[in-house]
């Protein structure tokens, strides 16, 4: 067990001895030098601190955009981390920093740095394509006095200059068959300063620190590692992206600390015929980059979670072990079917997500246990046609205050399965209406075996509301009225964005533009 450890941080070593393990890098760096002072004012709501963390997921290298208050700073070892000042000052000037330059965003400063971190961030991503992810790159930048149009404009830019190196790369490394390494980002393109020292990052070996209080922070490679330490310390606490212990961690002593960040089992995604396996430890932005363009739900519904550096780091393990009862994600969850598995030394159990959840304490995890994965099943021709189904209608929707970072009102899924025109199977579910996330059977049973069609929609109407109450809280009664209402509409709009079981995607019945071209690439098509 180790005192000490380092980081890279702006390129150089950086030795952290006897800091207290529950401290974060936005603290830290606040104390090192007066040009962080201002970390020191952190509030992930309103004033979030974003750094870049450099590290090796599973085997591909890449930068992620986080909220250094969130961070602990025993996550960091063997890491690195690149604050806005460090990619301002960089020489040659960085493109991400060429572009912010001038006073035509309308920003303080504190905002611009804020946004070179998403901009860099987004000039290193490989997926970074279309419209719509212009705006999720930035949508933690959530005032209304920022020119959002000149953001836009000047990330287009840099972006597509990224995508013209990208095309020319690929080119080259098709002459050898190894185009793939250069679209998944596991070739180095750039050959800058920063991803010459992110490409030299090795695989993670386990990491001990204890601190001068002597609390600990464990870092396990593996998973026997980790059930061993789960053995030898009962009251350890697992930290997976840390969003939600870490901000209130402040408040609260810890002796033991587990992260689960590189237990390698637990990162994994596993795509097999029949369905997907993702690790507990994987963060979102990961989920929605792996599964989402054959999952358009996923993507869909993620963007509506927190922000983007929110989503970089919050886990689906740590998403589900919080049991929020207003969390966007569960009722999609819900109606892809997706099963949890949880492991203690005793061994594994499964058990569908409508049952993971529990109405007194929230999971049903026990003590000795964590959460190894979750599986979702791929819904495809295939597999439904395996089962007799000829299609399956599923959309997931959310209404809150503003687009993101905001608790939402109620969040809904639904899933069809159909034969012929006949329902098979339904799946309908709710959150933001009880402490947990709900499924609503009786409407299910009611629907069941009866024609898709709108008449069966209105019927299903008053089943569901009779079904479903919305739990007493602080919310004033007009609140919960609209609450209620919002089960009926969203499950109507859903009818009326499905009416044919033979169109699978949905209609676009919004004015919003910004939908329409989310899926359009913006720049121009690149000659072969
Ligand atoms: C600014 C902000 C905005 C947010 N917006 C949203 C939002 O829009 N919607 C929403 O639903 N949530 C939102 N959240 C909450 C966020 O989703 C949760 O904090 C996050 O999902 C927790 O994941 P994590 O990996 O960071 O968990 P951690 O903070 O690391 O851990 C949370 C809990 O889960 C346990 N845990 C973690 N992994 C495992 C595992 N594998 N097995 C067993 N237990 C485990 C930990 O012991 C801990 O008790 C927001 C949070 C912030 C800070």
């Amino acid at each position: 067990m180790q005192s000490w450890f380092t980081f890279q941080l702006d390129g150089e070593e950086c030795r952290v001895k006897s800091e207290d393990t529950h401290k974060s890098l936005a603290l830290y760096l606040s104390n090192l030098d007066p040009c962080f002072a201002h970390y020191a004012e952190h509030d992930p709501w309103k004033r979030s601190r974003l750094v870049i963390l450099g590290s090796l997921e599973d085997d591909c290298h890449r930068f992620r955009v986080v909220d250094s208050g969130l961070v602990l700073l025993p996550m960091l070892a063997g890491k690195q981390i690149w604050t806005a000042q460090g990619i301002q000052h960089a020489e040659p000037d960085h493109p991400a920093q060429l572009a912010l330059q001038g006073s035509h965003f309308e920003c303080s400063e504190e905002r611009l740095q804020a946004l070179r971190t998403l901009m860099f961030e987004g000039y290193y991503r490989p997926d970074l394509r279309r419209q719509g992810q212009i705006n999720d790159q930035f949508d933690a930048i959530i005032t209304r006095t920022a020119n959002v149009p000149m953001i836009r404009e000047a990330a287009a830019q840099v972006f597509a200059s990224t995508e013209q190196l990208r095309h020319e790369a690929a080119l080259q490394a098709e002459k050898t068959g190894q185009e793939s390494t250069v679209w998944t980002g596991r070739k180095d393109i750039f050959g800058d300063r920063f991803t010459r020292s992110l490409f030299q990052l090795k695989a993670q070996t386990a990491e001990h620190y204890v601190d001068e209080s002597k609390k600990r922070f464990f870092r396990p490679s593996n998973l026997v590692e980790l059930l061993k330490l789960k053995r030898e310390y009962p009251d350890a606490r697992i930290i997976a992206g840390g969003t939600h212990l870490g901000m209130n961690i402040k408040n609260v002593s810890i002796p033991n600390l587990i992260s689960v960040e590189d237990v390698r089992e637990l990162s994994k995604l596993i795509k097999t015929e029949e369905s997907w396996e993702i690790g507990a430890a994987t963060p979102l932005t990961r989920v929605a980059e792996q599964i989402g363009r054959e999952c358009p739900q996923i993507t869909k519904i993620l963007r509506r979670f927190a922000t983007r550096p929110i989503r970089n780091r919050a886990t689906l393990g740590g998403y589900l072990a919080t049991a929020r009862g207003t969390g966007q994600f569960s009722p999609l969850l819900f109606a892809l079917n997706a099963r949890v598995i949880l492991l203690s030394e005793n061994g594994e159990r499964d058990a569908p997500i409508s049952q993971f959840y529990d109405r007194n304490s929230g999971t049903i995890i026990t003590p000795g246990e964590v959460i190894r994965s979750i599986i979702i099943p791929r819904h495809n021709h295939m597999t439904l046609a395996d089962r007799g189904i000829s299609s399956r209608l599923c959309d997931t929707y959310t209404s809150g205050r503003r687009r993101t970072l905001t608790e939402p009102y109620v969040s809904a899924a639904f899933a069809f399965e159909l034969r012929d025109r006949t329902v098979a199977k339904a799946w309908i579910a709710y959150s933001g209406i009880d402490d947990i996330p709900l499924r609503v059977r009786e409407a299910e049973e009611f629907i069941t075996g009866k024609p898709w069609k709108e008449s069966t929609v209105f019927e299903t109407l008053p089943v569901l509301k009779e079904s479903v109450t919305v739990k007493a809280g602080s919310e004033n009664a007009g609140e919960a009225e609209y609450k209620m209402q919002l089960v009926g509409t969203l499950f109507q709009k859903f009818y009326y964005q499905h009416p044919k079981p033979d169109k699978v995607l949905p209609e676009h019945l919004t004015a919003t533009s910004e939908f329409a071209k989310l899926d359009e690439p913006f720049f121009d098509a690149l000659p072969d």
